[in-house]
C-alpha cells in the first residue's frame, strides 16, 4: 500500500551521512549512527563507537533501506 505523505526520508538521511561519514561514527552496541562528537549513545548509552567512515557509509546504506521501519525512539524505555 503506497504511503501518500512519507516523512523526512530515511534513504535521505542516509545519502547524507554517507556523502560526510567524517562527522558520523557507529555506535558498536546499537548500529546506531550518531554525530562525530557524541560521548555517549542517546540509544543505548554505550560508549564505543567505530569512526572509521567506510563503517559509517555501510551502516548509512543499511539504514536507508530499511525505510519503512522505524529504528529509533523505540528503546527509550
Ligand atoms: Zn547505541
Amino acid at each position: 500500500m503506497p504511503t501518500p505523505q512519507t516523512p523526512p526520508s530515511r534513504a535521505e538521511t542516509a545519502a547524507k551521512i554517507a556523502s560526510n561519514p567524517s562527522a558520523y561514527k557507529v555506535c558498536e552496541g546499537c548500529d546506531s549512527i550518531v554525530g562525530a562528537g557524541a560521548a555517549l549513545c542517546p540509544n543505548c548509552h554505550s560508549f564505543r563507537f567505530d569512526a572509521a567512515a567506510e563503517q559509517v557509509i555501510r551502516q548509512a546504506r543499511i539504514l536507508g533501506a530499511r525505510e519503512q521501519t522505524s529504528v529509533t525512539a523505540e528503546d527509550l524505555g
